[in-house]
């Protein structure tokens, strides 16, 4: 017999299968010497109380026996010789749409302008150490997209469970721990990423797929609203009726050649501001209500969101345990972002804390479909001014930032390129500045010790979602304008994170696909 109950549990105890044993047998007044195994269906920590509680949804098999459910992969067919469609981009949307035109027998080609996942680290490095910042291999740019190296955290907003339960299959079927599916807070890591997302390329080309590394694409040609041939930087010429656009939200020579083609593309408002790094030990503290968290809890996020002055003030993509990333894409500006290792065990704990932005921020919005991505570009760039014409990143202690007193030292942070005392002030419009500095003394008051100069304000965080719209049809998911063209994941705005772009990308495929059935 099987029986489904929900428990709340200490943290040892929630992590020990006797002990587990022993709570069920007490919930469900079972004889202990009955239950056979106590299998966790959902985790999720609950750190309201004074103690910390582990909320269980378990299945209790009493005189069954239990068997590991293998979670495995579709059925993927050998593509080579069928149709192809062509994919621009190998990010999460871009990768998962390439795997449901496979099962869906249509043949992918991917073209990617970065290089694959291992060879990708080499230009990582010269970022962080040398300041060089490859406009095609970056943190942005490169098999698997901007979410490679990355948290890899994996829960989303989206309302669509089986959607993002069949994404989360395919990423354990590909190699992430089978713990994905039971986590309300799922997450990979940085250092298990790349062998996913290279199992996901080996299986294409395996199914008959292709993979086109530093191949960007420069240019699209259409002809009566229709597309016909894409070009390369590299002088291809590929004739393509469909192709998928998934470049993401980066790509701003995208966003500009699409522009000049006279596309159709829209401004979108976005959110910017800065990333903050705390003591991990500090947040466990605050979070926990402990001196320490002890061995059974992880590091602990924290997720705030406040209204200030008519905005919303929110955190954003928070690594616990985690490292700040330099995510420029060109030279003459910085960006940063945040990962962090599967284990989540680096001493600091670093969040974006953004401020949402309106159309009307924007200068000429009515005239100028790029004038947001311009806003970000502008900010970014008066950054790495400040910074001092390298990736190193203007920096303000938190109680000094929120004072605007320029930072007299400052402690060494994750960040590896380094950082330059600033006030900054002298980066953001007045009106993002102030907010951020009333908002941060807000948050002080959800979370006491937050506001301290023992954490370091790095700036900006601006690439949080697109600041540029690809309008396409909600029903064929085709471009409102261009016939053939399919404008998918967060670039084109219809997704924010590593499982909603991955969800898009399946979705894209398959409106394509019906697409050639239909014509
Ligand atoms: C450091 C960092 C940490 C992050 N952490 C998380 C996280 O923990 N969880 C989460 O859900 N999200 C995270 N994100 C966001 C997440 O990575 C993105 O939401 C997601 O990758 C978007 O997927 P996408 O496929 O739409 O676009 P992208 O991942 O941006 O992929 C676009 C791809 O297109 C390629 N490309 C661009 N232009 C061209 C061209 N002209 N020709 C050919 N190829 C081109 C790029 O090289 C890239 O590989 C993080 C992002 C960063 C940078």
């Amino acid at each position: 017999m099987k029986y489904q109950y929900q428990l709340s549990l200490s943290p040892e105890e929630a992590a020990n299968q006797f002990k587990l044993k022993k709570a069920a047998s007490r919930y469900g007044k079972i004889a202990l010497r009955d239950i056979n195994y106590v299998e966790i269906l959902k985790r999720s920590i609950d750190a309201r109380q004074r103690k910390v509680k582990i909320n269980l949804k378990v299945d209790v098999y009493v005189k069954e026996d239990f068997t590991e459910k293998k979670i495995l992969l579709p059925d993927y067919q050998d593509v080579r010789n069928k149709e192809e469609v062509v994919i621009i981009g190998a990010g999460p949307a871009g990768l998962f749409a390439a795997l449901r035109c496979i099962e869906l027998g249509f043949k992918p080609i991917i073209l990617e302008r970065g290089k694959d996942v291992k060879t990708r680290r080499r230009d990582l490095k010269a970022l962080n150490i040398e300041h060089i910042v490859d406009e095609d291999s970056n943190y942005c740019f490169g098999e698997g997209g901007a979410g490679t190296y990355s948290d890899g955290k994996l829960y989303t907003r989206s309302k669509k469970r089986g959607d993002v339960e069949r994404i989360l299959k395919l990423l354990v079927g590909f190699g992430a721990t089978p713990e994905i599916m039971i986590d309300a807070h799922p997450h990979i890591g940085t250092n298990k990423l790349p062998a996913i997302i290279a199992r996901i390329r080996e299986l294409i080309i395996a199914c008959g797929g292709e993979v086109l590394f530093e191949t960007r694409l420069t240019d699209i040609l259409v002809l009566n609203n229709e597309i016909k041939e894409i070009r390369t930087l590299k002088g291809d010429r590929i004739k393509a009726k469909k192709i998928i656009l998934a470049t993401g939200h980066s790509a701003r020579d995208i966003f500009e050649l699409l522009y000049r083609k006279k596309i159709k593309i829209e401004a979108k408002a976005f959110a910017l501001g800065v990333r903050v790094e705390h003591p991990q030990e500090l947040i466990d503290k605050i979070q926990y209500k402990c001196d320490s968290r002890g061995e059974f809890l992880p590091p602990s996020p924290y997720s705030l969101v406040k209204q200030i002055g008519g905005r919303g003030m929110y955190s954003f993509c928070m690594c616990p345990g985690g490292i700040i990333a330099p995510c420029a894409t060109a030279p003459g500006e910085v960006v940063t972002n945040g990962w962090s290792p599967s284990k989540r065990d680096q001493p600091t704990a670093n969040s974006g804390i953004v401020v949402e932005l309106k159309l009307s921020d924007f200068k000429n919005i009515e005239k100028n479909p790029l004038a947001a991505m311009e806003f970000q570009k502008q900010i970014e760039q008066k950054a790495w001014l400040e910074g001092g014409r390298t990736q190193k990143v203007p920096a303000q202690r938190l109680s000094d930032f929120t004072q605007g007193k320029v930072s007299e030292n400052l402690p060494v942070t994750s960040y590896k390129p380094g950082i330059t005392s600033t006030d900054l002030a002298k980066v953001f419009p007045g009106f993002i500045h102030k907010t951020l500095q009333t908002g941060f003394k807000e948050f002080n008051k959800s979370m006491r010790g937050f506001l301290t100069n023992d954490a370091v304000v790095h700036a900006p965080e601006s690439r949080t979602s697109s600041p540029v719209r690809i309008p396409r049809n909600p029903y064929t998911f085709e471009h409102v304008q261009i016939k053939g063209l399919y404008p998918c994941g967060e670039g084109a705005g219809y997704a924010g994170g590593i499982i909603s772009a991955a969800i898009d990308g399946e979705r894209c495929a398959e409106k394509c696909i019906e697409s050639f059935k239909n014509s």
